[in-house]
């Protein structure tokens, strides 16, 4: 678990919401007081669903030039990284902020790359697109050096940016494993502008305004894979999760489509897999690999009492 996780469990019951409940938020500030503070220095984690649709954004695709998934995770200075987490030993996927020159010095300062300068034309269209609620929910940002910036993701930024500072947590664990989702409010630094404010937002309408149900949907599939992977307690080495993680991450490895389209033969299918049926899928694989290492160590031991 990381630090902001961390603070999240402990402080769990203050800042838990209820869907009536109201909130301060104030989306307006994002633009008129804000320097970006929540694009910069933090860690956001994206689930596959965020993956595929940033994958398929207008930005990754038209500006990028990236079709590929697997493009994202590669380079230099990958957008995004793929990695098994130590101690969970489960596959998660960050975006890959990156260190902030000024004047040629490296000001220790981490910045989103999805996080670009507002061209003066762009910047102006869309502030008349929105009228004056163009900065809300992280939509425009002042970034630290005075210059307009904008999340280049738009409608496709991760669910967790989207949400923010409206959140949702789960707690799984306990003696019976029971699973629990609780909303959150937690503002993205404790100087946030919009969060400083006498204007209230009521937790269901904010959902509701930025289409986030879609998005739990899909985070809850992938929750309860996460979960059941731990149950099972398959104590897969580190390797193979990285490689079996990869079929959820990454959309166009080989694995994958291979999965997808025998998948799709096998059911008459013309289409893809919906990611409900992808982690079907991803558990099915994960069984028989668990099968086979049984097999083979049981085999092992087999041989060597003779
Ligand atoms: S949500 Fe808060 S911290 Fe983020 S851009 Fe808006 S005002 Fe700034
Ligand atoms: S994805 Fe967009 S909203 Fe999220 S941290 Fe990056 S620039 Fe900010």
């Amino acid at each position: 678990m990381v630090e902001w996780q961390k603070r999240i469990v402990e402080n769990l019951e203050g800042i838990t919401v209820s869907l009536d409940e109201e909130v301060p938020f104030d989306g307006d500030k994002c633009l008129s007081e804000c320097s970006g503070l929540c694009c910069f220095d933090i860690q956001v984690m994206v689930d596959p669903f965020d993956v595929f649709r940033i994958t398929r954004s207008k930005h990754v695709h038209e500006n990028l030039g990236i079709t590929d998934t697997t493009k994202l995770y590669e380079g230099e200075q990958p957008l995004l990284l793929y990695y098994v987490g130590r101690t969970s030993n489960m596959p998660f996927a960050i975006i890959n902020f990156r260190r902030v020159k000024v004047l040629g010095k490296d000001v220790k300062i981490k910045k989103c790359p999805f996080l670009v300068p507002a061209f003066p034309k762009l910047y102006a269209e869309k502030e008349g697109n929105k009228g004056n609620k163009g900065g809300k929910g992280r939509y425009f940002v002042v970034a630290r050096a005075g210059e307009p910036m904008i999340c280049a993701l738009e409608k496709a930024k991760p669910t967790i940016c989207r949400s923010s500072p409206i959140g949702r947590a789960l707690i799984f664990g306990g003696k019976d494993r029971k699973k629990e989702y609780r909303f959150i409010y937690k503002p993205p630094d404790p100087n946030c502008p919009a969060c400083k404010t006498e204007k209230k937002v009521k937790v269901g309408d904010y959902i509701e305004e930025w289409h986030l149900i879609n998005s739990y949907k899909y985070k809850d599939l992938f929750f309860d894979l996460i979960c059941w992977l731990q149950e099972k307690k398959f104590q897969f080495p580190k390797d193979l999760i990285y490689k079996l993680g990869q079929i959820l991450y990454n959309f166009d490895n080989p694995l994958t489509k291979n999965i997808i389209e025998t998948y799709r033969k096998a059911n008459g299918r013309t289409s893809g897999l919906e990611f409900a049926e992808l982690y079907e899928v991803f558990k099915k694989m994960a069984e028989i690999v668990h099968e086979e290492r049984q097999k083979r160590s049981l085999k092992k031991q087999a041989n060597s009492k003779k």
